[in-house]
């Protein structure tokens, strides 16, 4: 998901419900930058060939039918949503989904050892391998009502902006290309991917970059959010589970002996303390604390969840560094301050999520592309940073984006999710069908 958004029509700031109903999945967006005015400059070659391409008469046929045809965009886009697919959970949606894929002429269509489901589009000569995405999973747990409901031009339920958009589009975007005939060099893979929110910790895209499609994707795109803006800047995360155990006793009787809290507490005030830059943007979190069982007893454990992120891999290394020396000399003082007992205190670090950090810079093709499309459509198309499935080939290096697929969300991760069509939803993948063929035609 991604939120707080830019609104692609007014610039300002949109502050969902996600901000406070967030516990699991990252917060996006941290920044925007503008790009390159498209009234300042004559075109670029690039700029000049995408033109050409959109005004193509292929693709000129597929623009329009999408337009013509976006009652069936939200039909598959409500319909998928109304499939439950919870964190580990995305079996039923992923077969729907890939029998949909078949339906439209997509080939060879799979599903992997972890649930990613994946098919092929061949292009006509030779050329990049593009892979394109939307989430399956949801943030919601087993038995969450998802039936969708329908107001206007409005779509209301758990998940449908947050990732039934994305997985839509990639539908769409299939059909035009296999019915319209597109011609395209390369190959074109779309997937239906699993564990993009936070319980899944990317585990569906790092299983097609590490294992099922390993060595084999040139170029990636994740649909995923709504609006019309672009995600080159991947925020890392490192995020552990802090104890701090010893044998508890009376707060009276067995005074005298280390407290996991209280050494936990000078672990806090360390953290607290930390330093760090603003470029690159370092960030640090204890999120939940917990830990003791009553007033009068020294307690056994005490726990924290901490939360570290950064856009740049090296200054979330450095951080996490420095939080681990923190931790361990706040077992070192609470123990020597009292020198004389014979209780053990121990620390013990769990990993409950590590998301690669990473960057798809400004100057690379796939984002000259992505900007390219949109100023051919006219469409304003700001880049931003965030967390998203595309975190795991940006820390690979392999060229990747995170494309949002129109319209206008609101209410990411909560049960009453929106997500309005208004009267110009469908240039959402009108744009991701632009910018996929440029990437498969310009060069
Ligand atoms: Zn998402």
């Amino acid at each position: 998901m991604r939120t707080p958004r830019l609104s692609a029509t007014t610039g300002l700031v949109l502050l969902t419900a996600a901000a406070t109903t967030l516990t699991t999945g990252p917060l996006r967006a941290q920044t925007a930058r503008t790009p390159r005015s498209a009234a300042q400059a004559k075109p670029t070659a690039l700029e000049s060939g995408v033109d050409r391409l959109a005004a193509s008469p292929a693709v000129v046929a597929a623009m329009q039918a999408i337009q013509k045809d976006n009652a069936w965009t939200l039909d598959q886009q409500a319909s998928l949503c109304e499939i439950p697919a919870p964190p580990f959970k995305e079996t039923q949606r992923a077969a729907a989904y890939a029998q949909r894929l078949r339906q439209l002429g997509v080939q060879n269509v799979r599903t992997d050892s972890e649930g990613n489901v994946i098919g092929e589009i061949r292009g006509n000569r030779p050329g990049p391998t593009l892979l394109l995405a939307g989430h399956l999973d949801t943030v919601f747990p087993e038995g969450t009502d998802v039936s969708v409901k329908r107001e206007g031009t409005k779509l209301i339920g758990p998940g449908i902006g947050d990732d039934c958009r994305g997985l839509a589009v990639v539908l769409v975007v299939a059909k035009q290309i296999i019915t319209q005939k597109i011609p395209f060099n390369g190959r074109l893979l779309v997937s239906g991917n699993v564990g993009e929110e936070g319980p899944g910790n990317l585990r569906g895209v790092r299983a097609l970059f590490n294992k099922t499609l390993k060595d084999s994707i040139d170029l990636f795109i994740s649909v995923d959010g709504t609006g019309i803006g672009i995600t080159n800047g991947g925020v890392g995360s490192n995020r552990y589970r802090v104890h701090y155990k010893g044998p508890g006793g009376h707060s009276y009787g067995a005074f005298g002996m280390p407290n996991p809290i209280h050494a936990m507490g000078r672990a806090i005030a360390k953290i607290a303390d930390l330093e760090a830059t603003t470029k690159p943007k370092v960030t640090f979190n204890v999120g939940i604390v917990t830990g003791g069982t009553s007033v009068n007893s020294i307690p056994f454990e005490a726990a924290m969840d901490i939360d570290l992120r950064s856009e740049s891999a090296a200054a979330l290394a450095e951080i996490d560094a420095r939080l681990q020396k923190t931790l361990r000399d706040a077992l070192a003082e609470e123990k020597a301050r009292w020198p004389n007992s014979k209780a053990a205190l121990q620390l013990v670090i769990d990993t409950i999520g590590i998301r690669p950090a990473g960057t798809t810079p400004d100057s690379t093709f796939i984002v000259r592309a992505a900007l390219a499309s949109a100023r051919s459509m006219n469409l304003y198309a700001p880049l931003t940073t965030s967390s998203t499935d595309a975190n795991v080939p940006m820390n690979l290096g392999i060229p990747a984006v995170t494309l949002d697929g129109g319209g206008v969300g609101r209410g990411a991760h909560s049960l009453d999710e929106s997500y309005d069509d208004r009267s110009d939803g469908y240039k959402g993948p009108q744009w991701v069908l632009l910018v996929t063929l440029s990437l498969l035609t310009q060069r």
